[in-house]
């Protein structure tokens, strides 16, 4: 394969609808294709239905550490929005590509791919390696069995850098997140006789006051962090079910709710709370009414968060790179927090804004396309002649 921009490379891998309920395969293969071409072999690591695989792949020398250049190849449905082009197919309006996935985040995988032949032609001190997963948009869930993988390799893979869309800004954190569905089994009866019967929807109203009082206690000014905004952990209720009329007291109820919890907070405690009210105020007055009534939690997703340090190797690299060590955090999620307990240093810096992830008419300024490209020279000069 000739030498390809990084805008024909995003053109192409806009093509492939790999939206994260679909197979990615066809995008994978291609990679591979255009990988082998410049005589990079990969490794793909499969999900266990075969539909989709994770992309690992080295660059340089093979027996050491080195950088890690991460995407995910997955993204987020289009159902329901209201796009003016064809999101899956690259189109050109002032300067600016339209398709879905542009800026999340198959701008920074496109640039990646186009730097290949510069990172083979380049006699690297330090390996690069490129990781790519699938899943990343429903739970972080594509790249754990890779990371399990890579843990189990004698090499120390130096720092990772993901380019999760920052418009180029160097990012060092994030908050984790755990999202939980909590069902509530009452027991039904004629509305005229609602003492007899055990309400689901007003025990779940009482669970969500009890997380509502608990994110208020996050948000007490002694446990702020001023480098996340908002600058505390917080709470919060999406989604709730329940009910069928209103002349019956209803026998189910489930809700959902996730925390986004600032690095040093494990989210955990906020499920095991509730339980423990759960369990010690609220089952014991259900059962006492309806003995074959309770309630139950489940975990729907988990990461973790991320604070790298500024002065660490992987901060210092990537100020360099970016040319800018005024770090940030951003709101939104990504692997990094799994690279980091993986043992992998990770940072975040990466071309778009997430101003236009998940929406309609998504789009990357070729700017941010052109500055990502100029980021990658720069860290393949720099270990031309560094080892990390
Ligand atoms: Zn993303």
């Amino acid at each position: 394969m000739s030498n390809l921009s990084s805008r024909d490379i995003l053109e192409k891998l806009i093509s492939f609808a790999t939206v994260s309920r679909d197979s990615n395969l066809q995008l994978i293969t291609f990679v591979r294709d255009y990988l082998a071409s410049h005589g990079v072999e990969s490794e793909l690591f499969h999900n266990e239905e075969g539909t989709k695989a994770s992309l690992f792949a080295t660059i340089g020398p093979k027996d050491r550490g080195g950088v890690v250049l991460s995407g995910h190849t997955d993204v987020v449905p289009v159902d329901g929005q209201n796009w003016t082009v064809d999101p899956f197919q690259l189109s050109e309006h002032d300067s600016k590509l339209y398709g879905r996935g542009t800026a999340d985040m198959k701008g920074f995988i496109a640039s990646v791919l186009a730097a290949v032949p510069l990172f083979v032609k380049t006699e690297l001190k330090t390996p690069i390696h490129l990781a790519f997963s699938y899943d990343e948009e429903i739970g972080c869930l594509g790249v754990r069995p890779m990371l399990a993988e890579l843990a189990k390799r004698p090499l120390k893979y130096s720092l990772c850098l993901i380019g999760e869309p920052t418009e180029m800004k160097p990012v060092l954190g994030h908050k984790g997140k755990l999202a939980m569905r909590c069902c509530i089994k009452g027991a039904a009866c004629h509305s005229a006789y609602a003492p007899y019967g055990v309400n689901a929807i007003e025990y779940a109203a009482q669970l969500i006051t009890r997380l509502g009082e608990m994110g208020k206690r996050q948000a007490q000014p002694e446990l702020h962090d001023a480098r996340f905004d908002p600058p505390y952990s917080t709470i919060q209720t999406g989604v709730i079910k329940g009910g069928r009329a209103l002349n019956i007291v209803p026998a189910e109820c489930e809700f959902d709710f996730e925390v986004r919890a600032l690095p040093d907070f494990d989210a955990q405690t906020v499920a095991d709370e509730l339980q423990q009210y759960a369990q010690n105020e609220l089952v014991p007055a259900m059962q006492a009414v309806q003995p074959d009534t309770g309630i139950e939690m489940q975990p729907l997703s988990a990461y973790p968060g991320l604070v790298t340090p500024p002065d660490s190797t992987a901060a210092q690299l990537l100020a360099l790179i970016s040319g800018s060590d005024d770090f940030g955090t951003v709101a939104f999620g990504t692997e990094g927090g799994l690279f980091e307990q993986a043992g992998i240093p990770t940072v975040v810096c990466g071309p778009g804004s997430m101003d236009q992830g998940h929406k309609p008419d998504e789009f990357i300024h070729v700017q941010q396309l052109a500055a990502c490209d100029a980021m990658l020279v720069k860290l393949a000069n720099h270990l031309a002649h560094h080892s990390l």
